[in-house]
């Protein structure tokens, strides 16, 4: 297994867990539950595909394509506008409709939507794969592109196992624990069964799954320990854990002594998962910090802590949003 979590000796287990009490500051800094609180669910991820791959800006653009409900539209279009991934504009005319024009830190999203979109394209069905829609492709080399992340100091691409965890913070157990995470439906999300990026938040667009996923990645196996480290209810974490093995992405084996128990590994296809964690990360990381990450992570090859640049799978050279062309087949 390539992820250990090197407890930190001298703090505390409730420190090392992020079991700390609420305050202010970079201490309490964790990019990837941030993240999952600005966007809501898996129906943000869906307006910003829209937005970036197609040019969507008008809330009948996004209406029509995705076929959701005005409310749940109203609500997530002010979360991400109010989150800063958006920007409102008023269109001339009296009554005229508003515009939502993506900002810097909307556009930079393309790389979280590219990582889902490769997962997806690797592991779907082939045949959903042949009908996808958009084609995008690097300007500066003409290839096909496919997000990849690599390591900024030895620039080899980052797989899971070659990362290991120096210091890991959590959100607090207490806080996830209490607040309403109800799962978003993501059958009708992914109903034309097409799109690769609708195939990847079957996966991680509820934000419990995601959280149980980061949490195989940083080697936690047994059921109690997912229980402490998250403050999650068992019901949940029984259906959240039964659901990835049945998406293949986990599996689940007995542990030797106790035949009711199981501990949960990931797959093949679960360890491919890792680029998605490592964008959201990433992208949270250089948008909603405030200070330092107390999230280091390592990359074992080099030796030195890991700072993933968003790549471009064909040429090896690291990729913007500028660099890319999206065009419907
Ligand atoms: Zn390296
Ligand atoms: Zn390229």
């Amino acid at each position: 297994m390539g992820y250990e979590l090197h407890p930190p000796c001298a703090e505390s287990k409730s420190v090392r867990y992020g079991i700390m009490k609420r305050g202010k500051g970079a201490s309490h800094f964790d990019p990837i539950y941030r993240t999952g609180e600005l966007l809501g669910d898996a129906w943000s991820w869906m307006i910003l595909r829209e937005a970036i791959f197609d040019g969507a800006t008008r809330f009948g653009e996004f209406q029509e394509r995705l076929a959701i409900s005005p409310k749940v539209l109203t609500a997530r279009l002010g979360m991400l506008s109010e989150g800063g991934l958006f920007e409102r504009h008023m269109l001339e005319g009296r009554g005229a409709p508003v515009e939502y024009r993506l900002t810097d830190m909307g556009r930079d999203f393309a790389s979280c939507l590219l990582s889902a979109m490769r997962w997806g394209l690797r592991w779907q069905e082939t045949k959903a794969r042949s009908r996808h829609r958009t084609v995008v492709s690097h300007e500066r080399c003409g290839h096909p592109f496919v997000a990849e992340f690599r390591c900024s100091h030895c620039r080899e691409p980052v797989r899971s196992r070659d990362v290991g965890v120096v210091s890991m913070h959590r959100a607090s157990a207490d806080l996830i624990g209490h607040k309403r995470q109800r799962m978003p439906d993501l059958d009708v999300i992914d109903r034309s069964g097409t799109c690769p990026i609708a195939y990847t938040l079957r996966v991680i667009g509820d934000r419990w799954s995601s959280l149980v996923i980061r949490e195989c990645f940083l080697g936690t196996k047994r059921f109690s320990e997912f229980e402490e480290h998250l403050g999650i209810a068992t019901n949940i974490l029984s259906n959240r854990l039964e659901r990835l093995v049945h998406l293949g992405v986990l599996i689940a084996s007995p542990i030797s002594d106790q035949r009711t128990r199981f501990a949960y590994r990931l797959t093949e296809k679960g360890h491919d998962l890792y680029g998605v964690p490592l964008a959201l990360l990433t992208w949270g990381e250089r948008w909603l910090a405030r200070g330092e990450s107390l999230t280091k992570l390592v990359h074992k090859p080099c030796g030195h802590r890991l700072r993933a640049l968003f790549c471009c799978g064909s040429c090896g050279a690291p990729a913007s949003f500028d660099d890319l062309a999206f065009r419907a087949r």
